[in-house]
This record gives structure tokens, sequence and C-alpha cells, in this order.
């Protein structure tokens, strides 16, 4: 009886002090040796040596193990002592949308290049100098918080410098945008025109519009703006791959795209440009957008390892920086009557969601305001109990208001939350204008943590930069950018705990979770090799980390 024991330890020490013979390792493609690999598995913390074949991982072990697994024809990468992790994971991004912008040449409004309205508006005179009367000029990037003057740029600022050009310039949020009176004379918009559902036309106190439109009231505009060049969307999709690899992103979600967006990337992929792993969120505006991808018979998963379609998305409010995230009272500071809006009536989305969700869609929908939180929770749980789901993984875009009440309801219904840790950073002055009580409960990774809920991780670009280094700092730091002050500090998280984000999580919110996330025997050998190691420096250098190298199924896809 005391033998028992001892025999099956002998065993099975053997298969872990000799894992390349237990994982039948050789002839591999590639092997990373004396490297310091995390492999974010919770069992195998760290190890030195990585085998890839045909894509995938072969093995995974110490240095020794997995020598046999190299033969003749094996490229060996000696990494002396870098440290590799698994490829990262964007899960919500709207790549195309960014790319088209420098593609287009639009004006580059970001901060820290502009800095006021002035600039903005000598970029605007100087394009409209450029180009033929009539012609528009766009732009995107510009964020009031951070400029000069603390204030949104109006129709009197673009038509001093562009009165007989038509002008759109997006705010960085994506959820207005100003315009300048050519423009609003295009679109037919006056004082008579009515807000649309879902949207604002702002006035000032003699009811003139402004020029700022928010939410759906920028489609009356943006409706209008020139056709693009028909290979505009295939040069985005290349472009997207090349700057997400740089950065260390073996897979991103491209979010709410069109079906010229989804032509784009089936057509890089074909030509070889795609390089990184993509999952499509089509989008879903009306009934009529449900009503057709639920006909068009494909569903959410469908594509392979490489280009696949991934979640229906729809929006169920605005943004913090249009101040148009639904929430309960009492209103936004100094706007104590604004609750924000609500895109669908709640009757609509949950129909909408049926339509999807019964043609094989895993949801996810945009809500920042807890109202409108509530009100995408009270449609999952109807669809769910409805379709009688299990792993549906339906999800929570955003979710930044995330309240005690309603992180229960997120986690009784097996919500996944697509977080965002950068916008601490970037745009936690918008936090502020909502009062103190609700910064607390803004993007609170700590909290989901604790509460058993899955939370993963989108830079959301362009609204801030596609970079995952500066979510995965600004989860462990919650350092505002213009004050530096920490929003809500019981929520940072450790170092582990915002990489998991960025790749398990990642992974899980995508239903890939036994394909990536891990470096593990099976698994797509996606993994970036970067030029320090996070969970030593010190947490402000976590930042500025460099990526050396990206794989994406073993194949180098950016090298520094
Ligand atoms: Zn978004």
């Amino acid at each position: 009886m005391k033998l028992r024991p001892v025999l099956v330890c002998a065993y099975a020490c053997a298969l872990m002090l000799n894992p390349a013979r237990a994982q039948m390792c050789s002839d591999a493609d590639l092997l990373v040796r004396n490297a310091h690999i995390i492999t974010m598995e919770p069992e195998l913390a760290a190890a030195a040596a990585m085998a890839v074949r045909d894509g995938r991982i072969l093995a995974i072990g110490d240095d020794a193990a997995l020598a046999g697994c190299a033969s003749a024809r094996t490229k060996i990468l000696d990494l002396h002592q870098q440290t590799v992790i698994p490829g990262l994971i964007d899960v919500h991004t709207h790549a195309m949308e960014w790319t088209k912008s420098i593609l287009r040449g639009e004006i580059d409004a970001t901060f820290p290049g502009v800095h006021s309205i002035a600039d903005i508006t000598r970029a605007a005179g100087e394009r409209a100098a450029a180009i033929k009367a009539g012609e528009w000029i766009r732009g995107s990037g510009w964020d009031d918080a951070k400029l000069a003057e603390h204030r949104y740029i109006t129709r009197q600022d673009l038509d001093s410098v562009a009165p007989d050009n038509p002008a759109y310039l997006e705010h960085v949020s994506g959820h207005l945008a100003v315009v300048n009176s050519a423009a609003l004379k295009l679109a037919g918009i006056d004082r008579q025109t009515p807000n649309p559902q879902g949207g604002v036309i702002e006035r000032d106190k003699t009811g003139e519009p402004t020029g700022i439109l928010k939410d759906t009231a920028m489609l009356l505009v943006s409706d209008r703006l020139p056709p693009d060049p028909a290979d505009i969307n295939v040069r985005a999709a290349q472009l997207i791959s090349q700057k997400a690899a740089a950065l260390g992103l073996t897979t991103i979600h491209d979010i709410f795209i069109s079906e010229e967006e989804i032509r784009g990337y089936q057509d890089a992929y074909r030509r070889g440009w795609l390089k990184i792993r993509v999952q499509m969120s089509p989008r879903i505006s009306s009934q009529a957008d449900a009503d057709k991808l639920a006909q068009m018979g494909v569903h959410t998963g469908f594509g392979d390892d490489h280009l696949k379609f991934g979640a229906a998305k729809m929006f169920a409010d605005g943004g913090m920086g249009a101040r148009t995230v639904a929430i309960y009272p009492p209103g936004v500071i100094g706007e104590p009557d604004n609750l924000g809006v609500l895109r669908w009536k709640p009757a609509d989305m949950q129909n909408a969601h049926l339509t999807a969700a019964a043609a094989g869609w895993q949801l996810e929908t945009h809500a920042i305001g807890d109202r409108a939180i509530d009100e995408v929770l009270d449609s999952y749980a109807a669809v769910i109990k409805q379709l009688g789901l299990h792993d549906h993984r339906f999800r929570i875009v955003h979710a930044g208001i995330s309240t005690p009440a309603i992180q229960k309801r997120i986690r009784e219904l097996h919500v996944v939350v697509d977080g965002n840790p950068p916008f601490v950073y970037w745009i936690g002055s918008w936090f502020q204008k909502y009062g103190p009580e609700r910064v607390r409960w803004c993007y609170p990774a700590k909290s989901y943590i604790e509460n058993g809920i899955v939370e993963a991780a989108g830079s959301d670009v362009p609204v801030t930069p596609l970079s995952p280094w500066w979510g995965i700092w600004s989860a462990v730091v919650r350092k505002e950018l213009q004050t530096g002050t920490v929003l809500a500090p019981e929520e940072r998280i450790t170092v582990e705990q915002a990489l998991a984000l960025y790749t398990r999580n990642g992974a899980y919110a995508g239903f890939e979770e036994h394909e990536k996330g891990t470096l593990s025997r099976g698994k797509l050998a996606d993994f970036v090799v970067i030029d320090r190691d996070p969970l030593s420096v010190p947490p402000d250098q976590l930042k500025d980390i460099t990526v050396l190298r990206t794989y994406v199924a073993g194949q180098e896809v950016y090298g520094k």
C-alpha cells in the first residue's frame, strides 16, 4: 500500500521532468530557446524553450528537455534571456476606420500633436487653401478636454477659415462631430430640424445649430461625405496588420464594420497582406440590419483561425466625451437634466438581439451609462431565457459605469465585459463630468476579478492609441493624463492580471481559449518577444515596453 503512490509519482514526475518525451516532440519547424517565457498558464508559469511545428506549439518547457525537438532543418531562435509572452489580443478596435482616416490624409487632431482650437482651425484653413471650393475637409481625433480653450469647436470657428468647403471633424470619442455652415447647408440642417432618435443637434441660446452633432445626428452629415476610392478597405486592412503586429497584437476584433470593410479584410487575407488574426464584428443599427445578418446564413465563428466573424455589434447609448451616455439621475455635472440618449427603444433592442442570437450570433452591445447597461442586460436576460442559451458569452462593450448592482447582474447572466483599461489614462477627465460617486465605479477591473466576471480589453482605437502597453500600464496605475490623479485606486490590478485581460480573457471573449491566450502545447504559435520583463520592471515602464519580434503561427510577422 505504501509503494503504489510512489510508483504513481515516479511516472508522473518523469513526465514532468522530461516534457519533450511526454509531448512527443521531434522535427520542429522552429525552436525558441534560452528565453524567459511567460506562458500565462496557471500551472506552467515560466519556461525557457518552445518548439513549433505547423503553426502550433509542439512542446514547451526547459532548454534541456526540448533539445530533442530540433532536427537538422529546425530553425533555432536563441533569445539570450529575452522575454516572450503570448500574442496580445485587443477585443475592441475600430481598426479599419482608423487606418482609413490615415489613408485619406484626414487632419489628425489628436493630442498631443494638437493643443488648441487655433491649431485645428489653422490646419483646416491650410487644407481649404489647398483644395477647390466645395471639396470636403475631413479630420478626426480632437478632444475638447485637452484643448487649451476647453470647449467644443463651433461652426463659426470653422467658417472663419473654410467658408466655401464643407468640413466634418470627428471628436476622438466617435460620438460627436463638428461641422461648418457649408456642411449644415448641404445636409439641410437648420433650426427647424428635429433631433433624430439617439442623437442631438446641439443648438445655441437662439435655437441655431452650433455645428456640434452628437451620436445618430452625425449621420445626417457623414452620410453625405464623398465615397472612398475602391481599394481603400484592402489597403486599410494591410495597414492595420502592420501596425498591430509592431505592437505585439496578434489578434484584433474590428467592431461595427461595414460590408465594404468585411470585403477589404477578405481581399487582404487572400493577397497575403493580413498577417495578424482578425475577428470581424458586423453592425446592427436597425431591425433591418439584424434581419439581413440572420438571412446571410453565416454566424459567429464562420471563417478560419485567421479571419472569422466575431460578435454582432449594437450601440445602446452614446459616449462620455459627448455627454450622451444613458445614466440614472442625477444628470451630468452642470447639466442636471442631461441623462444621455438611448439609441433603441427597449422592445426594439430586444427584437434585434433576439433575431441575431437566434441565427447564431454572439451579441456585443455598447453601453457606458448605468441606465444603458441595465437596458442591455434586461434584453440579454430575455433572449438567453427565450432561446435557452448556455455558453453564449454575450458581451457588454465598455460597461463604463459599472456599479455593484450592475456587476451582480453581469455575473449572474455570465456576460463578458469588453473593458478599456487605457480609458482611465487617456479620457479619465471625461469620467469626472459624471461626479465622484460614478468615478468610483468607472472601469472597475479589480472588482470584476473579485466578483468572478471575465473582462477582456480593448483600445477602442482611434479613441485611444492601439498600443496595448498603454492599457496594461493604465490598468496597473490608473493615472489620469491631465492631472496625474489616480482614479479609483482600489481598482488597480497587478501586471499579471493586466496581461490576462489582453491574453487569456481576450481569447475567452472570442470563443478561442482552446486556440490562443496562453502558450501551451497544441495552441497556435502566436507569441511576442519584448525588450523587458513586465513582471519585474517598475510599473511606470510598462507603457514603454517595446516589441522586438512578433510571431503568428510560428512565422515572424514583425521584427525590429
Ligand atoms: Zn468602440
